[in-house]
């Protein structure tokens, strides 16, 4: 069976202090052996956040860049990622899509290159409101898929988060049914255009206003394998959702 997966985004949150407090409790929590748990603090925050949380915990990045090192001001490689322990990249998020217009060719290449370096990658899909509601969905997360499936043959490292737009930090989460119907399709998409074992291995996680009292519900789908939480990941409630299987 695949493993449940359940990562933080701490998104530009945080301050020393705020995050060690964070980082005691998750410490401190009874958290299901069962589970892989990821954090992603801010860029500044990871080199401090690596070394206070227990190293059963995994600790990912929100952002890399696809290259080694070079003239490429404000941005960091996943070799610099790996220097600092750092396992995991969040790429592709909404939030990066949206407001620093990355597309899904760079999103891609950058998947391709952290993979290339030996990082392991959460790649974020999934529509916006006007999308749903024209009846895409389908469309946008086949051509998001499409674009990555172009430059990675290999998924081992790689879960999936759907991250619905209209959910992320809005409250408005997808029902259970809503998130399985995506991802159910995702498993289809990928067992037919990359391979059978590729779509039933790898983790496609949920992301989109998950808290404390709805991911037990969602955990339950037959595709749902996690999730990647926001606001909630800030939380005591996130130990709450890591044991949503419990
Ligand atoms: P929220 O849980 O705050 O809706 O954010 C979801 C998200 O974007 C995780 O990457």
């Amino acid at each position: 069976g695949r493993r449940f997966f359940v990562g933080g985004n701490f998104k530009m949150n945080g301050t020393q202090t705020f995050l060690k407090n964070l980082i005691d409790n998750l410490n401190a929590g009874q958290l299901d052996d069962n589970v892989e748990v990821v954090i992603a603090p801010p860029a500044l925050y990871l080199d401090q956040c690596r070394k206070q949380v227990r190293k059963e915990i995994g600790v990912a990045a929100q952002n890399a860049f696809n290259a080694t090192s070079g003239a490429y001001t404000g941005e960091i490689s996943p070799e610099q990622l790996k220097d600092l322990s750092i396992e995991w990249v969040i790429l592709g998020h909404s939030e990066r899509r949206e407001i620093f217009k990355e597309s899904d060719d760079f999103v891609a290449s950058k998947v391709a290159f952290a993979l290339k370096s030996g990082l392991k990658v959460i790649a974020c899909i999934g529509e916006k409101l006007d999308e749903r509601e024209a009846g895409r969905t389908f469309e946008v997360v086949t051509r998001q898929l499409q674009s990555i499936a172009k430059v990675v043959n290999d998924w081992t490292n790689v879960v999936i988060a759907y991250e619905p737009v209209w959910a992320i930090g809005t409250g408005k989460v997808a029902t259970p049914l809503q998130a399985q119907e995506v991802h159910e399709f995702i498993r289809k998409w990928l067992k037919e255009n990359t391979s059978e074992a590729t779509a039933e291995n790898i983790r496609i996680i949920y992301g989109g206003s998950v808290n404390a009292s709805n991911a037990a519900e969602l955990a339950k789908q037959a595709d749902v394998d996690g999730f990647l939480v926001g606001g909630a990941s800030l939380k005591p409630e996130f130990v709450t959702i890591v044991n949503a299987r419990i």
